[in-house]
């Protein structure tokens, strides 16, 4: 009896999901496959887990689960069956720093950030992108209130876990951005954002460690992650007081500052001494074995410093989703860095050595664009563009597609239901028209991005962006 009972719960529940995600017009606009029964036959798969591509392989997708994976799949009654020969599919990616913000395109710098609501939900999902971290906000209502309307079907968009806003003391000078005196209000501060709703806490600059202390506890208290894009406080202070993971891999490591005071944070000696310590300093081997042994995550976001020189002027291919204003001030600058970003280069060739060493000592890396800085990174065409650059590293192709899938489910404690092509598994996965096993860069060929069982036109969300990003 209690087995029956707690069967139809399982039952009413997965129908509530569903019951609760009504497309509208406006959604369905993208929808390319409707939920349903499919069998995705002959596909290459890169499933997430690291393993080596397998040829020839059939996806059965049976209302948001995908049911089946294997060779030579019968077709079920009821099933459309879909020949997809010469086409490769992997998982949904789950990216942990992508905010919902975009530089303001306004003449001078320091005038903050505006929220991109309309174009970025869209060119997340577009990008492959299916579950993200905001890993801070700077408009958290807007932000939750997205993530519910995407989960009621009422816009396309990515599965969301919102991060709270940057908690930090006075320092860094955004003006969206509110500041903390004291840990009884960094504490006062979690609870706050947790009543609201938000999932997830960031951290910055100029917290001190007994602000992090409170931080932590009240987070953890409330089942919540804390992330931190720090430089007052070093890597492994950090990692001593509980957090949970570090961003922007090691840019943003004052470890190695020679004669660091404590609480304080001085970004030109931290970058000083990233650029001078050698990259294969025993100091750097200490601090990852430590950060390895404290559990702390890293995420990657190297898309963010790649250089200028030789490379795309937004990384990924996506200068036309820029307002004209936009463009033409990342143009202007992409231009005046070439061949003059010599130490750009430095730091990034160090940078790759150092994450994919954390990687090879066991550490759980993950990935996450930042749409940030000066206006060159944009949602979705980053998202492509950081895969790309983990084979640049030298990850193999396998290894760059599970950092962005797997890895982000197992951070957010979401592998048992995401993150994997396998069966039991939300159908939370990408078509591309090209072979992925055999070129990473065929993500850019990605045509159908499935979401809970629902199929999305790629290039049609793209599209809907198209001159947007700066404005909305
Ligand atoms: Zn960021």
């Amino acid at each position: 009896m209690r087995r029956l009972f707690s069967t139809v719960l399982a039952i009413c529940a997965f129908f509530s999901a569903l019951a609760q995600e009504q497309l509208t017009d406006q959604t369905k606009a993208f929808v390319t496959h409707e939920r349903g029964n499919y069998l995705l036959q002959n596909l290459t798969l890169v499933d997430g887990t690291g393993g080596a591509a397998k040829a020839n392989q059939d996806i059965l997708i049976v209302g948001d689960k995908i049911e089946k994976v294997g060779p030579d799949l019968p077709v079920p009654k009821g099933a459309t069956a879909i020949n997809m020969e010469g086409k490769s599919a992997m998982p949904g990616m789950v990216m942990l720093h992508e905010h919902l913000f975009y530089p303001k395109t306004t003449p001078d710098a320091n005038y903050g950030v505006d929220q991109m609501s309309y174009s970025f939900p869209r060119l997340y999902l577009a990008g492959g992108v299916t579950s993200i971290r905001t890993a801070g906000s700077i408009m958290p209502q807007a932000d939750l209130n997205i993530k519910k309307a995407i989960g009621r079907g009422e816009v396309p968009g990515p599965k969301m876990d919102v991060t709270s806003p940057h908690i930090d003391r006075e320092g860094v000078g955004i003006f969206e951005l509110g500041a903390i005196d004291s840990p009884e209000g960094a504490a006062r501060a979690v609870n706050h954002y947790a009543d609201m709703g938000i999932t997830s806490i960031k951290v910055y600059n100029f917290i001190t460690r007994e602000d992090l202390k409170a931080i932590v506890a009240a987070a953890h208290a409330r089942n919540m992650k804390v992330t931190g894009h720090i430089c007052s406080i070093t890597y492994r202070e950090a990692a001593d007081i509980g957090i949970d993971n570090l961003e922007h891999g090691f840019f943003s490591c004052s470890d190695f500052v020679k004669g660091k005071q404590v609480d304080i944070c001085d970004p030109f000696e931290m970058r000083k001494a990233l650029l001078t310590i050698p990259v294969d300093s025993k100091e750097v081997t200490d601090l990852i074995t430590h950060l390895v042994s404290k559990k702390v995550a890293l995420t990657s976001t190297i898309n963010v410093f790649e250089p200028y020189t030789g490379r795309e002027v937004v990384p990924g291919g996506g200068i036309d989703a820029l307002f004209p204003n936009a463009k033409e001030k990342v143009y202007k600058r992409w231009a005046s860095k070439q061949g003059k970003d010599s130490l750009d280069y430095l730091a990034f060739n160090k940078a790759k050595v150092w994450e994919k060493a954390f990687y090879d000592a066991g550490g759980l890396l993950v990935a996450g664009t930042d749409p940030t800085y000066d206006g060159r990174i944009v949602a979705g065409y980053a998202n492509r563009r950081l895969l790309e650059l983990f084979v640049e590293m030298g990850f193999s192709i396998p290894e760059a597609i599970k950092i962005c899938t797997l890895h982000g489910a197992t951070y957010l404690e979401q592998a048992s239901s995401i993150g994997t092509l396998e069966a039991g598994k939300i159908a939370d996965l990408l078509i591309m028209d090209n072979d992925i096993s055999k070129d990473i860069s065929a993500i850019r060929s990605l045509n159908i991005v499935f979401k809970n069982g629902i199929g999305y036109d790629s290039k049609k969300l793209f599209k809907a962006a198209e001159g947007y990003v700066g404005i909305r």
